[in-house]
């Protein structure tokens, strides 16, 4: 199937890392040229090196959360391209934290992070979308929108909220944009990394430590998710392939949720 990217211009958040990281590989290799932002400018870096060799990738060192700075990475896009016919909202991060040891301050971060980190690019990015013809949005969000967590209070129930506000953009921005996200379970990225080398056992090799992950949480098809397992879900949401899906998601986790 041709997914009709070739040609075409993708936004991806988050881009140095993880899921954002395969994303932008996916799409370059579908045939769009590619901004890739983050804060850390040496990271961003070192992903704009290895993703070069796939095709036309923009780096622009950028926090999500400041405005300014969002404002600077659509006119980069604007005066490498002059047009955008894809934002990946994907740059974030979960909060492992009980409603007990969640301070107001924390919640307020959290909330911050996962509400403006769609508002903001989303804001800056819809006149260019809606002149696309093509124009879509796919956030990368959390199967604990549906299926929230004890320990990841604050994050759940952000996640929860983004999904209702996603299906809001999708009615205001229909049909110029179309709007959908992915809603993963455990992919292996950046995230999984930084926790294993916080693990307590110091002994557990990187494999027994994820398959111990896998097992402990139950998912059906026993391992975590790929970073491109995500992004290929990513590619097909936001190509002409999907002309008629918005307002709707695709779950990404090998089999993890429990509702229908
Ligand atoms: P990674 O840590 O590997 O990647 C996160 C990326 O986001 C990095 O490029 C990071 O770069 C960037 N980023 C974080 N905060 C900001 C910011 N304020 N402004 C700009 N860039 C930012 O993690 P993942 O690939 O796993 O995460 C991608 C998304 O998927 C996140 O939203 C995450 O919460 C979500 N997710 C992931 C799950 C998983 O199991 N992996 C599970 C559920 C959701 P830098 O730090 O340099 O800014």
């Amino acid at each position: 199937m041709d997914l009709g990217l070739r040609g075409r211009v993708a936004v991806v958040t988050g881009g140095s890392s993880g899921i954002g990281l395969a994303t932008a590989r996916v799409l370059l290799e579908e045939g769009m040229a590619v901004a890739i932002c983050a804060r850390n400018p040496q990271r961003l870096e070192q992903a704009r090196q290895a993703l070069s060799a796939c095709g036309d990738v923009l780096a622009y060192p950028c926090d999500i959360l400041d405005t300014a700075a969002v404002a600077g990475l659509l006119a980069a896009v604007s005066d490498w391209q002059g047009r955008c016919d894809l934002l990946v909202n994907n740059a974030g991060q979960g909060r492992v934290s009980t409603f007990a040891d969640t301070t107001d301050a924390a919640w307020e971060e959290e909330l911050k992070l996962k509400f403006f980190s769609q508002i903001n690019t989303t804001r800056a990015f819809a006149p260019m979308l809606a002149g696309s013809g093509q124009g879509a949005i796919v956030a990368v969000n959390s199967l604990l929108a549906y299926q929230p967590e004890a320990h990841m209070v604050c994050t759940s129930a952000a996640r929860a909220g983004v999904q209702n506000l996603l299906k809001s953009l999708a009615g205001e921005f229909a049909p110029a944009i179309r709007v959908n996200s992915v809603v993963v379970g455990l992919i292996e990225s950046g995230q999984w990394e930084r926790r294993f080398q916080a693990r307590e056992d110091r002994a557990l090799s990187h494999e027994q430590w994820l398959a111990d992950l896998a097992h402990s949480k139950k998912i059906p098809l026993g391992r975590l998710g790929l970073p491109q397992e995500v992004a290929r879900a990513i590619a097909f949401l936001g190509s002409p392939a999907a002309s008629f899906v918005t307002g709707t998601q695709i779950e990404v986790s090998g089999g993890l949720s429990r509702h229908i």
